[in-house]
């Protein structure tokens, strides 16, 4: 707080956290509305009868976000047939997009405010997911190049954990490149991705490029089973990737990419040299910061054993420092899951565990919202666990000094692929275990989650996705004909 400048702002751009809260505020009691746009986005809600239906704050349901009308057949046709990819020459394209990361920074309140009440995120995740947002739009375009002819119409299906940076990562490449989108964002996310498709309007980008269509999936299944559809990017689970692979597949030209992000199980080992201070601290963050609802966050811990009392004890010493509660807050590190189905769906788990014995720790459980309380089990192994638990669950195992190799192997046989941390102080093992670990994105001595776009591009290989890495110079290719290097002059 003390390296503010005169306008209140953090000398590295960042806004303080009283900054945060006088912007937010006056959007704290606000309704939103979103639905199909821009097809009916001016008329809205006048023309539709159809019930709306009402988007509540995960952290407190009594409160009232706003309401969203699903698109119906006739939006998706319309949509489909309105659709032209943006002809306007480079520049324009760059400046809009560029135009549009301005918009969404001078509207930081409002969107703090969104991401808050709507996807149950913490003020300084917000401010992270803004961050990552405009500095995706600004990647983009800055990559864009002449060669970078369109595809056609994209079809961009994001998730509900990073509702702006991850829905908008994915439309700033598909229109740099000068395509058509059609954006269906996460059923339970749809006044965010409302806004941001507001202020890339306003910043340029033409209604006819770039539509917006609110649903569950049907609406998903509508845009990726129809032949005039020239690419899908999905960010979400494996089994929704493979369920729209076979899709387009029966559908779509051949050929037609497909750009998915999905799951992880992901580890990190802490071998007996390793800071405990310092591995804590990474720990907590990657295990429970967005409780745990990232596709990158830790998942299995692997401890060396003699460390392991040790360590141990101090996990459950920094976990009872977390405050979980209403993410409106400031103090809160923690908190609600997305919505009941997760928080039964991760208490159901936690409880299965515990009847085995098997916690190591756990929070007290906030009464209201759709809490669920950060919890550390033990496992033999990550060959023990047979799915991604997207919440604030840690799984905890150790492992003897001459066990590593077994430990890698491990961990590669899951068959995901895409964030690994590791903590040692001796550099050769540095070395070996990269060599060795099949993950996209590998950390050394800090946490990992929080990729940044243009210096960390973010994807797996395997189950977890199928590549270009998002925030890296190979994304935007992708959403290009592979004609435009053939130039006949
Ligand atoms: N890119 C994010 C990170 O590095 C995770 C994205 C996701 O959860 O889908 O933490």
């Amino acid at each position: 707080p003390e390296r503010t400048n005169s306008k209140g702002w953090d000398i590295t751009h960042q806004p303080t956290l009283n900054q945060i809260a006088k912007d937010c505020a006056p959007h704290r009691n606000a309704q939103f509305n979103a639905g199909p746009c821009p097809s009916y986005g001016d008329k809205y809600p006048r023309r539709r009868l159809l019930p709306a239906q009402d988007i509540l704050n995960p952290a407190n349901p009594g409160d009232l976000v706003g309401q969203v009308q699903q698109s119906q057949a006739d939006d998706i046709a319309e949509a489909l047939e309105n659709a032209r990819p943006w002809q306007a020459d480079l520049a324009n394209r760059r400046a809009a997009l560029l135009a549009a990361a301005d918009a969404y920074e001078a509207n930081a309140g409002l969107l703090f405010a969104i991401l808050t009440r709507e996807a149950g995120k913490t003020l300084a995740d917000a401010v992270a997911e803004l961050r990552e947002a405009v500095d995706f739009l600004r990647y983009y375009a800055a990559q864009a190049t002449p060669d970078n002819q369109p595809r056609g119409i994209w079809t961009c299906i994001s998730p509900w954990n990073f509702p702006l940076a991850i829905f908008t990562g994915q439309i700033a490449a598909a229109l740099a490149a000068g395509n058509a989108v059609l954006a269906k964002p996460a059923e339970q996310t749809p006044l965010i991705a409302y806004q941001a498709v507001r202020l890339l309007h306003e910043a340029g980008v033409p209604q006819t490029a770039l539509q917006l269509l609110p649903g569950g999936g049907s609406v998903g299944a509508a845009l990726t089973s129809d032949a005039r559809i020239g690419g899908v990017a999905f960010t979400g689970s494996t089994a929704t990737a493979l369920r729209i692979r076979s899709t387009m597949a029966d559908n779509c030209a051949p050929g037609t990419p497909l750009i998915a992000e999905t799951g992880g199980l992901n580890a990190m080992i802490v071998d007996s040299t390793a800071l405990p201070e310092h591995a804590i601290r990474d720990i907590i963050n990657g295990s429970f910061r967005s409780a745990g609802q990232r596709c990158s966050a830790l998942r299995c811990l692997y401890v060396q054993e003699d460390i392991a009392p040790n360590l141990l004890a101090m996990l459950k010493g920094a976990m009872n420092e977390l405050t979980m509660g209403d993410p409106w807050h400031l103090s809160t590190d923690v908190g609600p899951l997305i919505d009941a189905t997760a928080q039964s769906n991760i208490s159901a788990y936690i409880a299965d565990a515990a009847a085995e014995g098997r916690i190591i720790h756990q929070l007290p459980t906030p009464a209201d919202g759709h809490f669920v309380a950060p919890t550390a089990i033990r496992v033999n192994g990550i060959a023990d666990m047979d799915r991604e638990i997207f919440g604030p669950v840690l799984h905890v195992a150790t492992f003897k000094g001459d066990a590593l190799e077994k430990v890698i192997n491990d961990i590669n046989a899951t068959g995901y692929g895409l964030t690994f941390g590791l903590h040692t102080r001796i550099d050769d093992r540095v070395q070996t275990i990269v060599e060795r670990v099949t993950a996209g994105n590998i950390y050394i001595n800090r946490d990992q989650i929080g990729a940044v776009v243009g210096s960390q591009p973010f994807g797996g290989d395997g189950l977890s996705g199928t590549g270009p890495k998002a925030g890296g110079p190979l994304y935007l290719p992708r959403f290009s004909s592979h004609l435009a290097t053939q130039t006949d002059a």
